[in-house]
């Protein structure tokens, strides 16, 4: 856990959020400023700052995240009209909380590019 970080705050229960799946590592929660019907953030319970921190052993975890972001996507009923995942890393993309974590985003026609 790092102190001051909000995303390691949601895992520890120290701040609430709307947790819509929990197991050992990976927790998924609803973002607090929906971009779309659905926005569930996705993150691994420790605290990674970005993707550029990645190490090899990080792997399974990662692979794990996808899988949750895709069966999330099938609960919600987005997953035959289109969603998206993304991850924001670093300053030009636009990061603003620096605990990794996966936007998974739907229930409307997105655009492309992003902004
Ligand atoms: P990013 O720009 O990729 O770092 O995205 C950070 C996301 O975290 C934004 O979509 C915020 O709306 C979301 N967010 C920030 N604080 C909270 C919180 N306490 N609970 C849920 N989502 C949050
Ligand atoms: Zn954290």
């Amino acid at each position: 856990m790092s102190r001051d970080c909000i995303f390691c705050k949601i895992v520890a229960r120290q701040i609430p959020a709307e947790i819509v799946f929990e197991d050992e590592r990976i927790l998924a929660f609803n973002d607090i400023n929906p971009q779309a019907p659905v926005h569930i953030l996705i993150i691994p319970k420790k605290h990674i700052e970005r993707l550029s921190d990645l190490h090899p052993s990080d792997k399974d975890l990662m692979a794990e995240i996808i899988f949750k972001a895709k069966q999330l996507a099938e609960d919600k009923g987005i997953a035959e009209r289109g969603y998206r995942l993304v991850i924001n890393n670093n300053k030009d993309a636009g990061q603003a909380v620096f605990h990794l974590h996966f936007h998974l985003i739907g229930g409307r026609k997105l655009t492309w590019p992003p902004g």
